[in-house]
């Protein structure tokens, strides 16, 4: 048994604290961070980054495993830039985040590709950046694959992306890696695409890809899921066929309520005999582990506005800049960025200006009484925050700002008002 082998231990979670009554990000006040900036912005702690990116290197260090950070949770160039200059590579989606990761100077042989409907375009420019490995979705998208890199005469590396078919006990909307999701190819024709592959003279088919979902706080879905590519990967080499790789994807939750996650010690403890079995090199896809808890979104508190039947702190931060809880309802912790010794509590909404009902940050909260032009922070909002933001009610989006070694840097700039009109034009026709 591997549960019970290491001492249970609480993930230390982040670098925003109070110090006296002012939350802090590691040693920088928030509140004078938004003087300088104003409201809304996500704020990242890079010590609470790289923390987390290197529990993870750490627990698994004694397989070395090519750690691709997956930026779909966060792609902003100041964190790619921070996680790649600590050895981290990237699992990218589409063409726009191969172009990032390029920019910040990732390895290209550190990248990996993965998306149902990566198009002929994304997959020629990968191909030419010189990519680790395509993650494979499908047998047309192998067949434009092929056919991309024979007309540059190249051979591209690929794995298959399978489909091992468990429950991860997540939500719905990230759960990934059932037979009924639109994700990856079924056992069966992966082991036949392994046997046929010289079908495809272009690419070199070199291991299996799987990611069952997001958020998942327990070993055992994992457990489950390597168990079944194990009997899946026996089976391709009897045939005949090499696997010299296993990605495993990302999924590992974190902590934003109560929940008791795994920590990157007890998975990796979990997860390791399991992978040294299969003699395979492993690649893992962590997202949310890395950069959830090493953001925040700060905002200002617009009005108070008390109803007879609910209670409402309306805040300058909308579902625009964090769609996680009308989305999937979510749960971030709400904090004041200065706590005040005595205060009445009050059981209120967070919400934004947007003219929907779906639009809120906390639903049901017992708060601290707020009051208007008040600071709040949302917790736990570095993952699929800012990466998930819009423009919805012609809505600037908000700054990035990051505290590196005791200063602010401000990382992206608000948007303007010009910038919501960027590359629009108006006919002379409708004039
Ligand atoms: N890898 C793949 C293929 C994904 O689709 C995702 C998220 O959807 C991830 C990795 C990252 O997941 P997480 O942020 O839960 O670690």
């Amino acid at each position: 048994m591997y549960i019970g082998e290491i001492k249970e231990e609480r993930q230390v979670m982040h670098e925003f604290k109070y110090k006296g009554d002012e939350l802090f990000c590691e040693d920088v006040g928030i509140g004078g961070i938004a003087a300088a900036v104003g409201t809304p912005f996500y704020l990242y702690s890079h010590r609470t980054l790289l923390d987390h990116y290197r529990k993870i290197r750490e627990a698994f260090s004694e397989i070395n495993p090519l750690i691709c950070f997956s930026m779909k949770s966060n792609s902003s160039l100041a964190v790619l830039t921070a996680l790649v200059k600590a050895g981290s590579g990237l699992d990218v989606v589409s063409g726009g985040e191969l172009f990032k990761a390029l920019k910040v100077g990732c390895d290209s042989k550190k990248i990996v590709y993965a998306s149902v409907g990566k198009t002929e375009r994304e997959i020629e420019n990968a191909i030419k950046a010189g990519i680790l490995f395509f993650n494979v979705e499908s047998l047309p998208e192998l067949a434009l694959i092929d056919k991309v890199s024979g007309k540059l005469g190249r051979t591209v590396d690929c794995t298959l992306r399978a489909n091992p078919d468990v429950d991860p006990h997540t939500h719905k909307f990230i759960t990934t890696g059932k037979a009924e999701n639109k994700f990856g190819l079924d056992f069966k024709t992966v082991e036949e695409t392994f046997g046929n592959s010289c079908r495809y003279p272009h690419v070199r088919l070199r291991g299996i890809h799987i990611h069952i979902g997001s958020q998942i706080t327990e070993a055992e879905p994992f457990r489950k899921a390597i168990a079944k590519v194990g009997s899946l990967i026996a089976k391709i080499r009897k045939g005949g066929a090499r696997i010299d790789w296993l990605n495993i994807g990302g999924g590992l939750g974190i902590i934003y309520r109560k929940e008791h996650p795994q920590s990157a010690e007890r998975f990796a403890k979990a997860v390791i005999p399991l992978i040294r079995k299969l003699d395979v090199r492993l690649i893992l896809e962590p997202g949310r582990f890395i950069v959830g808890n090493s953001g925040v979104l700060v905002a200002k508190v617009t009005y108070v506005k008390k109803t007879r039947s609910r209670n409402f702190v309306i805040v300058d931060a909308a579902m625009n800049d964090l769609i996680r809880p009308s989305l999937y309802d979510a749960y971030h912790e709400i904090l004041p960025v200065i706590r005040k010794p005595v205060r009445r509590k009050m059981l209120a909404d967070v919400v934004g200006p947007i003219c929907e009902t779906g639009d809120f940050l906390a639903r049901d909260r017992k708060l601290p009484e707020f009051r208007s032009g008040e600071l709040l922070a949302v917790m736990g909002a570095g993952a699929y925050g800012f990466t998930m933001s819009s423009n919805y009610n012609s809505r600037p989006r908000s700054a990035e700002v990051m505290v590196i070694h005791g200063r602010f840097y401000v990382v992206r700039e608000r948007e303007k008002y010009d910038d919501l009109v960027k590359g629009e034009a108006v006919p002379r026709e409708l004039r």
